[in-house]
């Protein structure tokens, strides 16, 4: 991979720890400074700005930019969305022998950089959309816009537990692609029985000499492709109606607490690794004062990619809990950046070009 590119990842893990360690330094509970803000057309105002930089995001980066609305991407502390911590992608059309996650996304930015998109590669922490032009807070610095593309998309969930927490980077990941080079010649075990567990089990056999997948039901959820490839994997055990009831070490994993769902029973398991791998929460957070979201906290579009404000638009993971796929955030990012620029030619902000733009 490109040695400049922003997708020179560490470990998810690290990224996470760094990305929470800026953003509270940014905010610090406080309301981030107004130190540079513009309210024209300098560097920190755009006509369309997008948070996010999954494939939502950034394929509304690319409609936007080639509508020549040089649109600024405020794209997190660790940029490119879920795909970042996905291994083989298999059902991205375009791609018969299918692509790394990573990859995929640092195609999209380059095209998106192509046309003219700015990159700021930090988190946005708080908005004000309460006027226009909008207000946006990232990394200490104000942003403002005439239309905003909400494209933030849903992170990892965790299981909550405090052994789970104390020993996350130390044998403990949801990201096998980052963290699975150092379980070589380990065991290991997954949680979930999920697409993404299925998908992290598979992947970790390239490096594990046992991949144990511990789920709290008999019945997988997983595609049934992935279901069988995981089952016939030799390499992969099942463990079903298990729950993990505490991760066990010191400084490092060396075993779980499992308990049996149905019975309760627990035993311990020695271990050497846990990945977490059961499902996403939507990054909805800097948004809940200003707009609508559903009883799982993911954002309410209504009319396409509109929100209840305005000239704010919505795409991908952060209101589809539907579909979540890489292509159908794609195709929302979009329609958002297609519903942006004839919002804003109505608003006589943006010339009308939308029959030959895209
Ligand atoms: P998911 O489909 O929601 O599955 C989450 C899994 O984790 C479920 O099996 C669930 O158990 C389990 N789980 C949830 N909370 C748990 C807890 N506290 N303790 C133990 N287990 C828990 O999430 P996902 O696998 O991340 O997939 C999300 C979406 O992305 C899906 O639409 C999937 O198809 C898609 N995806 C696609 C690909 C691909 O096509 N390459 C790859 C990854 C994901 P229950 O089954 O009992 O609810």
């Amino acid at each position: 991979m490109d040695k400049s590119s922003p997708f020179n990842f560490p470990s998810l893990t690290m990224l996470d720890d760094d990305g929470a360690e800026a953003a509270a330094l940014a905010s610090n509970g406080v309301k981030p400074a107004a130190a540079e803000t513009d309210h024209g057309e300098g560097e920190n105002h755009a006509k369309v700005l997008i948070l996010g930089s999954g494939p939502a995001g950034l394929t509304a980066a690319i409609y936007a930019a080639r509508a020549n609305l040089e649109p600024i991407v405020i794209g997190g502390y660790a940029p490119g969305g879920q795909l970042m911590i996905t291994s083989d992608v298999e059902n991205y059309p375009g791609f018969p022998e299918g692509i790394q996650g990573p990859e995929l996304m640092q195609k999209f930015r380059e095209q998106a950089e192509r046309f003219g998109t700015r990159f700021v590669d930090v988190d946005a922490e708080q908005v004000d959309f309460s006027g226009r032009p909008f207000r946006i807070w990232a990394d200490r610095r104000e942003y403002t816009a005439d239309a905003v593309i909400i494209a933030t998309g849903a992170s990892a969930l965790w299981l909550g537990l405090d052994s789970e927490t104390r020993l996350r980077g130390r044998g403990v990941s949801a990201c096998a692609t980052c963290d699975g080079f150092f379980f070589r010649g380990k065991k290991v075990a997954v949680v979930g029985g999920g697409d993404t567990a299925l998908e992290e089990a598979t992947f970790l056999t390239r490096f594990a000499t046992e991949v144990v997948l511990l789920h709290r039901r008999d019945q997988l959820r997983g595609s049934k492709i992935m279901q069988q490839r995981t089952l016939a994997n030799p390499k992969i055990s099942v463990e079903w109606n298990t729950e993990v009831a505490d991760v066990l070490g010191e400084d490092k994993v060396t075993g779980l607490t499992l308990r049996d769902t149905v019975t309760g029973e627990e035993r311990e398991a020695s271990m050497e690794g846990l990945f977490v791998a059961i499902g996403y929460k939507p990054n909805t957070d800097i948004f809940r004062d200003w707009l609508e979201v559903d009883e799982k906290g993911y954002l309410v579009a209504t009319d396409h990619t509109r929100s209840k404000i305005e000239g704010v638009f919505i795409a991908g993971d952060v209101h589809d809990h539907r579909y979540r796929q890489a292509v159908t955030a794609a195709g929302d990012g979009c329609k958002a950046a297609i519903d942006a620029e004839r919002w804003l030619e109505s608003e006589g902000i943006a010339q009308a070009a939308t029959a030959t733009a895209w």
